[in-house]
């Protein structure tokens, strides 16, 4: 069969047409995205002005749908394998329900987080506790509850094992390692104990005052993104789980943590054109590429001095390849040193394998979206769009959001025919009260204009950009979070937005 030379363009292509840089960056859309923004944009309307601008849109089938393919890659290799969601990247609770719902764990890292996992009734063995601080009454809530204890320091090990003798129970722990060898040097990180001292540690814990510290795992959380430092620490772990077991430790997993790499773009030419000519914009040297993609020429991470640039790109690489399932692939069936591949290892000693993706599980779970309050141009003609949220609604540690919001033009009131056609570009900005509030710094065009009442949608925020910095400066509330249902055209309000800031203990 021949596909019709007539067939409509897709859905996505019309939904894009609205809005995008000045060199695009296209995003990854899931078909549920599609159909909301393309055939429910009435509803959509709706739903802002019931529950307020911005408002985060999940979705929660997607996020079973990325466990379950981790799960299926490990099962093909017949790995013993279970996924502890981070929570900590969105707060919202339906992502919880769906993660137990998939018999995966919860990776908790508060006292918070902690108790409202443990209410919505998820089994406790199926938790681990990563805070980067513990507080007292967190690690009593673990050892009452019996949820695992990722230690990451002396003194921690020495409050959990005086929680734990107080309280007369035994507590399940895991050992947080750092510092592993790679490419002949020594991987930083400010958490965990470093190899070096892990021989001194495993010698201390004999002693009595560690008697009801159960020693069931070890536990690494690495920076970034590379499978080759993943494989090198498992490696680096495994004769260190064979010492804890011979001194009759019952160590049964290995946890390696989070940072499973994911794309937030279509295209990986549309990443590298992008910063081809921000280099060259920001070195003014190419005529064709001198425009700058950016507010004020803002270098993203880079610095151009003296005719040349420096620095990297501080934002999250948008476009990678080897992402998600077969990332995992490729580490689980990467050789260690002794010639068979992780799996074989990890399989021949009888252990689980864990995990602990917070972002790229998210991948694809929601959408933020925000009502144009004005449109209006500076002296160099220039326009800004200010949108009724702020920049902490949408943001994580890179400078930028790197992909193309979209646009649903407000709703067709005859008595009103939209203003603002012709073609625009500019800056979208915030309700904060800085110079520096911008919601992206990347130049955006409108090619069909923008006006009061559009609504610009920020694709794909559920991992981070909902939550993780989010704010309430000038006393804004904070944007409600609502979980789309099974037929996609009704939404609930999220349980953690009635929540109170006080949980009872339970
Ligand atoms: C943040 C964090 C995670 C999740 O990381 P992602 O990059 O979102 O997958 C997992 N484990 C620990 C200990 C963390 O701090």
């Amino acid at each position: 069969m021949t596909l019709s030379t007539e067939s409509k363009p897709n859905a996505a292509v019309l939904l894009r047409r609205r809005c995008h840089g000045l060199l695009p960056l296209d995003a990854r859309l899931e078909e549920w995205m599609e159909n909301l923004f393309t055939q429910n944009t009435d509803t959509v309307h709706d739903w802002v002005k019931q529950f307020g601008s911005p408002l985060n849109i999940i979705e929660t089938n997607t996020l079973s749908r990325n466990i379950s393919e981790l799960n299926e890659i490990a099962r093909t290799m017949s790995v013993d394998f279970r996924v502890y969601f981070a929570r900590k990247a969105n707060k919202c609770l339906a992502f919880v329900d769906a993660a137990m719902n998939m018999n995966a764990g919860v990776d908790v890292a508060s006292e918070q987080e902690c108790l409202q996992v443990l209410q919505r009734g998820l089994p406790p063995a199926h938790m681990i506790c990563t805070a980067a601080i513990k507080s007292k009454s967190l690690l009593e809530l673990c050892v009452r509850q019996g949820v695992t204890v990722a230690i990451d320091n002396r003194d921690e090990l020495y409050v959990v094992a005086s929680v734990a003798r107080r309280l007369e129970k035994s507590v399940p722990i895991a050992l947080r390692l750092s510092g592993f060898e790679f490419a002949g040097s020594k991987l930083y990180s400010r958490f965990g104990f470093d190899l070096d001292s892990v021989p001194q540690l495993l010698d201390d814990l004999s002693e009595p005052k560690f008697e009801r510290l159960n020693l069931r795992g070890l536990h690494f959380h690495l920076d970034g993104y590379c499978a080759r430092q993943r494989i090198a620490a498992i490696d680096q772990c495994l004769p260190i789980i064979d010492l804890l077991r011979k001194r009759g430790h019952a160590v049964d997993f290995l946890d390696i943590g989070g940072g499973i790499p994911m794309s937030y773009l279509q295209h990986a030419s549309q990443w590298e054109a992008f910063w081809e000519h921000h280099r060259d914009a920001m070195l003014g040297k190419n005529k064709k590429n001198s425009e700058s993609l950016t507010y004020r020429e803002h270098g993203l991470g880079l610095l151009s001095i003296n005719g040349s640039i420096h620095g990297s790109p501080n934002v999250y690489p948008y476009f990678q390849t080897l992402v998600q399932s077969e990332w995992l692939k490729s580490i689980l069936a990467a050789e260690c040193e002794n010639g068979e591949t992780i799996a074989q290892a990890v399989n021949a000693r009888g252990l689980q394998l864990r995990c602990e993706p917070g972002r790229s599980v998210l991948d694809g779970c929601g959408v933020t979206v925000a009502r144009v309050e004005f449109v209006k141009s500076n002296p160099n003609g220039e326009h800004f769009i200010g949108l009724a949220m702020n920049r902490t609604q949408c943001r994580t540690s890179s400078d930028d959001f790197m992909v193309d919001p979209l646009v649903v033009p407000r709703l067709d009131e005859t008595d009103t025919p939209r203003r603002r056609d012709q073609p625009i570009a500019g800056y979208l900005v915030g309700a904060y009260c800085t110079e520096s509030e911008l919601l992206t710094l990347r130049k955006l065009k409108f090619p069909f204009g923008i006006e009061v009442g559009d609504l610009v949608i920020f694709p794909n925020t559920a991992g981070y950009f909902m939550h993780f910095l989010e704010s309430r400066s000038h006393q804004f509330p904070l944007a409600q979070n609502v979980v789309l249902n099974q037929a996609e055209t009704t939404i609930t309000l999220d349980a953690i937005d009635l929540v109170t800031e006080r949980l009872t203990d339970c």
